[in-house]
């Protein structure tokens, strides 16, 4: 494959304006649609300690002053970014006229995006439950610590943390790993968010989600696990079967504020979850992502960060594509009860 085919770029359906990412440099050929093995076949794992060389230059590396201690967890730029940087660092707009100075229905933003990716472990770890309590820590406080990066960098109005396990949730590598992409503008499921608890704050006075909390803490049929810091529900309109979110108890916009208390206490509760998710399902391949207000400050009051979980057990078909309803068989009350009791 060439190097350089198309930088990537944002177009807007102007039917939604929702913004579409083309990568068209990073998945062009046909055979690359057909089904991924789950496993890796034969050759060097790229993630694998003794293959740093493969990967492009480190960004970070944890525990911070490593020495001669090999490292825990690792940071670089993703080697197929879906984004790339661009050297002025900013988004340029790409206005176009069709004709007779009739502005273009098409609008497109150059593809300008942060694309790193986090290995979670220096071993051939696989899901989240295989990672030892240290690399847990290092991976939640290395999502704080990208999150404040990008944040300071200034070109990014929001950043977007994942993580893919399993053929069956867009993973290519079974290698432990998560990936952080800073985006120059507020994606269109967290500006949902945000005006909803927005709105509600308006009317109510308090956030959405801690009346949420409380309300599920009353009813606790849908309540999946408590610590300390966090509750896990399975959310009351659950798009997937056993879709759960993990909540804070102290309210806080913003993710990359959280303490390195909180950060350590989040990674072992959400291990905590995803066994049980494995327990229930069998190992299911699942997604995690997190939530947070983006960076300019405007959803301080009325925001709270959170991590959305959910295994990949169904697919959304022609209904979900078609309403942006989803139908999910299994009710989020007996999911919870399954995991409560996994
Ligand atoms: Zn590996
Ligand atoms: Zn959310």
């Amino acid at each position: 494959m060439p190097d350089t085919l198309h930088q990537p770029e944002y177009r807007k359906d102007p039917l939604s304006d929702a913004w579409v990412v083309i990568a068209a440099e990073r998945n062009g050929r046909p055979e690359e649609f057909q089904e991924l093995p789950v496993h890796r076949v034969g050759g060097p794992c790229p993630f694998c300690v003794g293959n740093e060389a493969v990967t492009p230059q480190e960004i970070i590396s944890y525990p911070a002053a490593a020495g001669d201690r090999p490292w825990k967890v690792r940071v670089v730029p993703n080697k197929f970014p879906a984004l790339v940087r661009c050297a002025d660092m900013q988004p340029a707009l790409v206005s176009k006229t069709f004709k007779n100075g009739t502005p273009s229905l098409f609008t497109s933003l150059r593809g300008h995006g942060g694309h790193e990716v986090i290995i979670e472990s220096s071993r051939h770890a696989v899901s989240l439950t295989d990672l030892d309590d240290e690399e847990l820590t290092y991976t939640f406080q290395a999502y704080r610590d990208r999150m404040r990066c990008l944040a300071s960098e200034g070109p990014w109005k929001y950043v977007q943390v994942f993580k893919n396990v399993g053929a069956a949730a867009g993973s290519s590598i079974e290698h432990a790993h998560s990936q952080v992409m800073g985006l120059p503008a507020v994606p269109i499921r967290v500006a949902e968010e945000l005006a909803h608890t927005k709105s509600y704050f308006n009317v109510v006075g308090r956030r959405l989600f801690e009346s949420m909390v409380e309300e599920e803490l009353a009813q606790q049929s849908r309540v999946v696990d408590q610590s300390d810091d966090f509750i896990a529900v399975c959310p009351y309109a659950s798009r997937f079967p056993y879709e759960t979110w993990i909540l804070p108890r102290v309210a806080a916009p913003r993710f990359e504020t959280s303490g390195d208390a909180l950060v350590a206490s989040l990674g072992r509760f959400t291990a905590t979850i995803v066994d049980r998710l494995e327990r229930t399902l069998k190992r299911p391949a699942y997604n995690y992502l997190l939530h947070s207000a983006p960076f300019d400050r405007s959803a301080d009051d009325h925001y709270q960060w959170h991590l959305e979980l959910f295994p990949r057990v169904t697919k959304p078909a022609g209904f979900e594509w078609g309403t942006g309803y989803y139908i999910n068989p299994v009710s989020p009350e007996q999911a919870a009860q399954a995991l409560r009791s996994a």
